[in-house]
Formats: C-alpha cells, sequence, structure tokens
C-alpha cells in the first residue's frame, strides 16, 4: 500500500515537471514573452501553404498584422545604469505589451531588445493604433525612474499572401522608425505609397 503512494506522488511529480518542461519550452526565461521558435511556429499556421492556395477550395483568408517593437538606446541603458536594470526595463516592458494585447495575439522576444507581436484578423490600421497606445504607455511609465522609449513598425498581410513580406515590411517600417527619429510608430506603405 506504501508503495503504491509512492508511486503515485512520482507520477504527479513527473506530470509536474513535464507541464514546466513545456511551458519553459516556449516561454523567454527573462520576459515570460514566447520565444521565438513558438512564435515562427504559430505563426506559418496563420498563412496558407503553396500547396494549400493551388487547391480549387479556397482556404479561409484573414489579415494577419505584425508589429516589431525595439527599445531605443538600449545600450546605453545599460551602459549607464548596468545590465540587470536593463534586464528590469526589458521585464517592464514586455509586461505593458502583453497587457495591453488581446488573448489571440502573441507576443516573443524576437532576440536581444527586440519584441515581435502578431495580431491574427486585425488589420493594418488596428495593429498601428494598438502599438502606439502601447508606445505612449511605456513612454508614460519611466521604469525604475529611467525614462525609456520604443520604436515599432508595422506590417499587415493577407494570410495567403508570402510570409516573408510581412516580416521584411515590419522589419523596413521599424529602421524607418529607428532613422527618422526614434520613440516612433511607422506603418509600412501600400504598394507604391511613400511612408506615413
Ligand atoms: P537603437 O535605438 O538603434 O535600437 O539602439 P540600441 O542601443 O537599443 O541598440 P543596439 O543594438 O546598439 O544595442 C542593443 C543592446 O541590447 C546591446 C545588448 O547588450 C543589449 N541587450 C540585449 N539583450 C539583453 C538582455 O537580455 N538584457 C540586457 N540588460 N541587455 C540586453
Ligand atoms: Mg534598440
Ligand atoms: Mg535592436
Amino acid at each position: 500500500m506504501v508503495m503504491k503512494e509512492k508511486l503515485t506522488e512520482k507520477i504527479a511529480r513527473l506530470e509536474e515537471e513535464v507541464k514546466i518542461l513545456r511551458r519553459d519550452a516556449i516561454h523567454d526565461y527573462l520576459t515570460g514573452l514566447k520565444t521565438r521558435a513558438y512564435f515562427e511556429k504559430v505563426l506559418e499556421l496563420y498563412f496558407v501553404k503553396k500547396e494549400d492556395s493551388q487547391r480549387k477550395t479556397c482556404p479561409l483568408v484573414e489579415e494577419v498584422s505584425l508589429i516589431f517593437f525595439d527599445i531605443d538606446n538600449f545600450k546605453k541603458i545599460n551602459d549607464t545604469y548596468g545590465h540587470s536594470t536593463g534586464d528590469s526595463v526589458l521585464k517592464e516592458i514586455s509586461k505593458i505589451i502583453l497587457e495591453n494585447i488581446r488573448e489571440n495575439d502573441i507576443a516573443a522576444r524576437w532576440g536581444g531588445e527586440e519584441i515581435v507581436v502578431c495580431l491574427p484578423g486585425a488589420i493594418k490600421e488596428d495593429a498601428s493604433i494598438k502599438a502606439e497606445i502601447i508606445r505612449k504607455k511605456i513612454l508614460k511609465n519611466p521604469i525604475e525612474n529611467i525614462p525609456v522609449t520604443v520604436s515599432a513598425g508595422v506590417s499587415s498581410k493577407d494570410s495567403c499572401d508570402p510570409i516573408d513580406e510581412l516580416f521584411r515590411e515590419a522589419d523596413e517600417a521599424l529602421y524607418e522608425a529607428k532613422r527618422s527619429g526614434k520613440n516612433k510608430v511607422v506603418c509600412a506603405p501600400a504598394k507604391n505609397r511613400t511612408w506615413i
């Protein structure tokens, strides 16, 4: 009887460990955001594969928007206040982003101080408004008394468009936000249009 109880306890403990391993595999340890690998896998599911698009029955097409956030002058924050304060800034910004997105949106740590958010079903204008709300919240909430700003690039595609274009356009928009002075949101232009 005692043996059986012990075995049940062991199974429960192992199940708990598996749960934690599963959680850790898809979450960034510092920020609690999703990992980049998880994000890329899930995003692929939203996009129609080439072979599917050639079929007679048309799969459900919806708009998918992407926001790339990048902390402005983060190296300087680290250099001035120390790496562990930099970590706190990164955690706090991640928290603000998570608090301001919908349940179906996915936020992941893309790398270093860059965070990506996918908004399935959101048009570019809505994603841009969301990015602007988050930018302002970060601006108005100095973290550990340090004024922190972020820049953001926004793009949007139909789920039957090439996924690479979604990333490329968001990346270019972020680059433009940095180039034109930082602490701003830039939307990828519609074809043959200039930056807005
Ligand atoms: P920009 O406004 O152009 O984005 O400039 P930046 O200084 O933010 O960008 P840069 O690429 O020059 O520096 C990014 C810094 O982010 C350098 C790196 O040490 C720091 N960093 C990356 N990951 C972490 C992290 O996990 N914790 C901390 N504290 N710093 C990190
Ligand atoms: Mg930066
Ligand atoms: Mg960067």
